[in-house]
């Protein structure tokens, strides 16, 4: 895809960054009220620019903020699909991790989980993208049992069995064998003859 694909290019990133911008101040002047997000954003707006998300894709954000009277509690779930292989049988994957989230909001910080509300605003953005950072697997299996490859022929485990012996730690006699064979070992010069000469 070119730039030029996109209808306004560069739009996405701002309409990320001031949709995960919440009036903070209106929220907490009075208690109890609620507030609803639901958007998808652009995993390049956000900031997810490692091998694990592809530009094109969407993250899912869901969430339901309410205030207190000292604070604000996000809650709910982002869903952010990955890209990866199976670092077992390398088959490419294509999921998508999903992160509950669970935070308050403090103008004055008195619970040591909470995160400060700095200005009037709660920026949303950074906490989403911790969590996609976090819950895409680096390193993901296709499955927990996943067999992985032989690593004789290298035949896929999971669909096919193979009759290669797995590779057999040398027995004690394989190794006198190896040691029968090589050539013998010069006796060492004792240092003590040279050290004489000088
Ligand atoms: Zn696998
Ligand atoms: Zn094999």
């Amino acid at each position: 895809m070119t730039a030029g694909d996109r209808s306004a290019p560069g739009s996405s990133g701002r309409v990320a960054a001031r949709a995960l911008l919440v009036n903070a101040s209106e929220l907490l002047r009075r208690p109890g009220s609620e507030r609803e997000i639901d958007l998808h954003i652009g995993t390049e707006a956000l900031g997810l620019t490692d091998t694990r998300f592809r530009p094109d894709d969407e993250v899912q954000i869901r969430l339901h903020l309410e205030s207190l009277n000292d604070g604000i509690v996000v809650a709910g779930t982002i869903d952010v699909p990955w890209h990866g292989s199976c670092r077992r049988c390398l088959k490419p994957l294509e999921k998508a991790a999903r992160s509950e989230v669970d935070e308050l909001y403090q103008t004055v910080v008195t619970n040591p989980d909470a995160f400060e509300i700095v200005g009037d605003q709660l920026d949303l953005t950074s906490m989403v993208r911790e969590l996609c950072l976090l819950d895409a697997p680096e390193a993901p299996l296709c499955r927990p049992d996943c067999q992985g490859l032989c690593p004789v022929c290298g035949i896929d485990l999971n669909d096919a069995t193979c009759t290669c012996e797995a590779p057999a730690q040398p027995s004690v006699w394989d190794v006198l064998d190896q040691l029968k064979v090589s050539d013998p070992q010069p006796p060492m010069a004792d240092p003590a003859d040279r050290s004489d000469t000088n």
